[in-house]
């Protein structure tokens, strides 16, 4: 459903109220946009600036007071239960829409669309026993990766299998759930893109991004992705078209995928605003959170071109002084509002400049005033 342009400060109803969606709220408040949250923590870090609504996820009164009043609904997390998804479906227009939902939250239905859409991915094969397990490691052989079907996030869920020896423990620790296995892939690097389609058709793209992971987790990612040859950058943008379109798609999407020489491989994808994105914030003509907005409202969509070249930095576990991250010159210093945890995303740190050979001075000075932030990320950082 289009939202009249000319309405007076529709309220957006969010499932879920971290980071994500505290960026949706601040990229919303200036196109005159209200916001009502749903968290089952009452620390949720949106609920900093807009109403929260604390409650379970599928807590039906909880969802009632969501959505009082409110013209949409979205999420900013993609486990959304089920039946959350059909009570609020039934109630108002709810994007991106729950197929989309569907597909995303079960990886082997996720490579079967990929698959279905001629989008390559790693081999896979579905395991719910022990012997599907050892039948589909004869088949991709070793290395290979075993991860949980649902529920499966920054790396958590999963098991490297290098040889036999490792099948019993893997299967210990995850068996007895729906499990699927990949082919281990050797990637060069990982790529993501970020795609959004309004309520009407319409679509942008944004360049695709480079990410650096350590210990399964988000630590970098520079946009666009530095010597990204015309055909790769093609072939992400067709395959993320083939998929908006293919799912009837609104909001942003975001598709993990990994190069391999001339081949791209795709992992997955996210129906939501995506931690690969939060460059577009300073460095896109639009934010990926701003057009979320848009899209879900049936505004028209805002450019997607890059302002320069540009790096974020996730601030993971615990934060680095404040006076030290603001004074990097050039550094736009986000922070979440979070309470520090070994592994949890506390805010991110981006810069964009001008030329490639400015970023690579910025990377730098982050190499020698916060180096804890890139240790083990040198080659990344360094090779812009
Ligand atoms: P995922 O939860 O699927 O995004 O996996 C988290 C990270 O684990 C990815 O970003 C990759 O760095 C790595 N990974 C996942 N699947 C594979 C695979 N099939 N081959 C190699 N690395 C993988």
């Amino acid at each position: 459903m289009k939202m009249s342009l000319d309405s007076e400060s529709p309220t957006i109803a969010v499932l879920g109220g971290g980071q994500l969606g505290r960026m949706l709220a601040l990229a919303g408040y200036p196109l005159g946009l209200r916001f009502r949250f749903l968290d089952p923590a009452p620390q949720a870090p949106a609920g900093h600036l807009a109403e929260l609504v604390v409650a379970e996820y599928d807590d039906l009164a909880g969802l009632e007071r969501l959505i009082a009043g409110a013209h949409t609904a979205t999420y900013e997390f993609e486990n959304v239960p089920a039946r959350a998804a059909a009570f609020l479906s039934q109630r108002l227009p709810v994007y991106p829409p729950a197929h989309a939902l569907e597909t995303a939250q079960d990886r082997l239905a996720e490579k079967t669309c990929f698959r279905s859409l001629g989008i390559p991915t790693p081999d896979f094969a579905s395991v719910d026993t022990w012997d599907d397990l050892t039948t589909a490691v004869r088949r991709l052989g070793y290395p290979a990766v075993l991860k949980t079907r649902r529920l499966g996030y920054d790396g958590k869920g999963q098991r490297l299998l290098r040889n036999p020896s490792d099948l019993a423990p893997a299967w210990a620790a995850l068996g007895g759930t729906p499990l699927i296995l990949e082919q281990f892939v050797p990637f060069d690097r990982e790529l993501s893109v970020l795609a959004v389609r309004s309520v009407g058709g319409e679509i942008v793209l944004y360049p695709p991004v480079q990410n650096h992971h350590r210990d399964g987790i988000l630590r970098v990612s520079l946009a666009p992705a530095p010597a990204l040859s015309t055909d790769l950058q093609q072939r992400c943008e067709d395959y993320a078209r083939r998929l908006l379109q293919h799912l009837d798609y609104v909001g942003v999407l975001a598709i993990e995928l990994f190069q391999l020489g001339t081949q791209l491989l795709a992992n997955e994808m996210a129906p939501r605003v995506h931690n690969s994105g939060h460059w577009t914030i300073e460095g896109a003509t639009t934010s990926q959170f701003e057009n979320h907005l848009r899209a879900v409202l049936g505004w028209p969509l805002g450019k997607a071109a890059p302002r320069g070249y540009c790096a974020m930095i996730n601030l993971i576990g615990d934060l680095p002084p404040l006076s030290r991250a603001l004074a990097l010159s050039g550094a736009h210093v986000h922070l979440y509002g979070k309470a520090p945890r070994p592994g949890r995303k506390l805010g991110h740190i981006t810069f964009v400049e001008p030329s490639e050979a400015g970023l690579a001075g910025r990377l730098a000075a982050l190499h020698s005033e916060l180096p804890s932030l890139v240790s083990g990320l040198s080659q990344t950082t360094q090779g812009h």
